[in-house]
């Protein structure tokens, strides 16, 4: 019973939620978009971000490391 966790939520977690509730809206145009269309996938030690807005096609595309 000796579980130690701090907060209980990973880096991962956290960079997910801040990137589906913030980055909504498009530098380009300044279009909100509302559903968060953020296609997220994991590669090796990354996790990567792409959006394209659905009012110009702008393409958005972030990438972060998830290894500490
Ligand atoms: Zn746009």
């Amino acid at each position: 019973m000796a579980t130690n966790r701090k907060g209980g939520a990973s880096p991962l977690a956290r960079i997910q939620s801040r990137y589906e509730g913030t980055r909504k809206k498009c530098p380009e145009c300044g279009f909100v978009d509302e559903a968060g269309n953020w296609e997220s996938r994991t590669n090796g030690g990354k996790i990567v971000y792409r959006h394209t807005c659905p009012s110009c096609d702008a393409e958005r595309e972030h990438t972060f490391s998830i290894l500490g």
